[in-house]
């Protein structure tokens, strides 16, 4: 076991942090503030090759790891957190399960324009009455002809995307999902009001009224729902990398802060009361840094593991909101104004408590994993099942 970086990872990660420096460190915060996904950003970051860094130099990518996207993650967020949305959109989610399971017709007219910049995929999973229970999703895709109709809404996408990647439901139960892929500018697609989240980024209803997908744009059939969920994986790795760049984002901040900043005639730093509030925060930033590192270095190539994921993901979220809020106390009033980006780490951190799977979902399958047997979560239909999970209970 080794717990240093190779060369060409310090190599790749000096790099990125010297192409943050320069293009993204002016306007951080401004950008923090805009709804709208960073576009000029892409653009930015596709030239330098930051956009598929995990795709197969064949499909257009860079041919490197997963640990490469995320470290590329923390020293983008080091001088621009919101630009690390970027790193994620471009290496870890719907990106990635379409470069891996996608036609090489998908990938020239899909994921050629997402590696350049041009364009931007989210997935559209979430419905109205299918949240943590994803499999609950009803949005249909009905066969016509060699193609699909799809019928149904989805909540909490971004709306500014170009294309999105959509769960459907051929037919019944689990094995009847699967996903589409289709254009904004699709005939019976349309994007509703769009709302903002706590951390000021857009979301909106989407809306599927009969929308023609001919058969060349099915991404995964049905029976393709567990591939769509450990493709899932990356995209959570995506998501906790970011809590704990953030985190450290806040720490580095109040660092910083707490050597200058003097009362009562004393540097803040010299108060024990916030010293050890440092030593805590650096010791979880610590654990949680080697936990996404081990999630991201197995994967290699390759998608996550199903329980590294989920306790990185479960121990990144919550240390990135614990030290952010933690940085914030140290930078008093200060650091709840919008002078600074503390403030807006908090908020958006807080997000990723929820989103690519909730905490208390996390430790569900976590728990999973522990006992190796599946919990279900629904109530009971019958007597029967009843008498049937207490006897496993046993
Ligand atoms: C910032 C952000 C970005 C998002 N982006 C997208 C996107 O791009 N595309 C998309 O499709 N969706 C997106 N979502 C939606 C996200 O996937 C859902 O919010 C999430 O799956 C939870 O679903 P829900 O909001 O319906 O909450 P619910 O499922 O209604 O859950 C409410 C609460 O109950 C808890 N809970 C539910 N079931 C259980 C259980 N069995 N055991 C214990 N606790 C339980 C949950 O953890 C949660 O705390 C985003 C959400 C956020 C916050």
């Amino acid at each position: 076991m080794d717990f240093t970086f190779t060369e060409q990872q310090q190599a790749f990660r000096d790099a990125v942090a010297s192409f943050a420096r320069k293009e993204l460190a002016d306007g951080a915060l401004a950008r923090a503030h805009t709804p709208e996904f960073p576009r000029e950003v892409a653009r930015k970051m596709a030239g330098a090759g930051l956009l598929g860094i995990t795709i197969a130099e064949a499909d257009g990518g860079s041919g490197g790891t997963l640990m490469d996207a995320v470290l590329a993650i923390g020293e983008v967020a080091r001088f621009c957190p919101r630009s690390a949305d970027v790193i994620a959109e471009g290496n870890f989610g719907a990106i990635r399960v379409l470069a891996h399971f996608g036609t090489d017709d998908q990938k020239r007219r899909y994921l050629a324009p997402l590696l350049k910049g041009e364009e931007l995929i989210v997935v559209a999973m979430t419905e109205p009455d299918a949240g943590s229970a994803t499999t609950d999703l009803v949005t249909s895709a009905t066969p016509d002809g060699q193609g699909f109709r799809i019928n149904g809404s989805k909540v909490f996408p971004n709306p500014h995307a170009d294309q999105y990647m959509v769960y459907v439901r051929y037919g019944p139960g689990v094995d009847g999902i699967g996903s589409v892929l289709l254009r904004r500018s699709a005939k019976g697609f349309s994007i509703g009001k769009p709302a903002k989240f706590m951390s000021g980024a857009h979301w909106a209803p989407i809306f599927f009224d009969n929308v023609y997908v001919p058969p060349e744009d099915v991404l995964l059939p049905a029976g393709g729902f567990k591939k769509q969920i450990a493709g899932f994986n990356a995209e959570r790795v995506g998501n906790a990398a970011r809590s704990l760049a953030y985190g450290q984002y806040c720490f580095d901040a109040a660092r910083d802060y707490a050597k200058d900043r003097k009362q009562f005639g004393r540097a803040l730093c010299e108060f024990q009361g916030l010293q050890w509030k440092f030593a805590d925060m650096k010791v979880k930033l610590d654990a949680a840094r080697l936990l996404i590192y081990r999630a991201a270095t197995n994967a290699d190539r390759g998608f996550p593991a199903a329980d590294e994921t989920t306790i990185a993901k479960l121990m990144c979220n919550q240390v990135g909101f614990d030290v952010a809020n933690e940085a914030l106390q140290v930078m008093g009033g200060l650091g709840y104004t919008e002078e600074t980006l503390v403030e807006y780490c908090l908020r958006r951190s807080r997000g990723w408590m929820i989103a690519g799977g909730s905490i208390e979902m996390m430790k569900n399958r976590l728990a999973e994993i522990i006992f190796e047997r599946r919990f279900s979560q629904r109530a009971p239909k019958n007597k029967s099942e009843v008498e049937s999970r207490k006897s496993k209970e046993k």
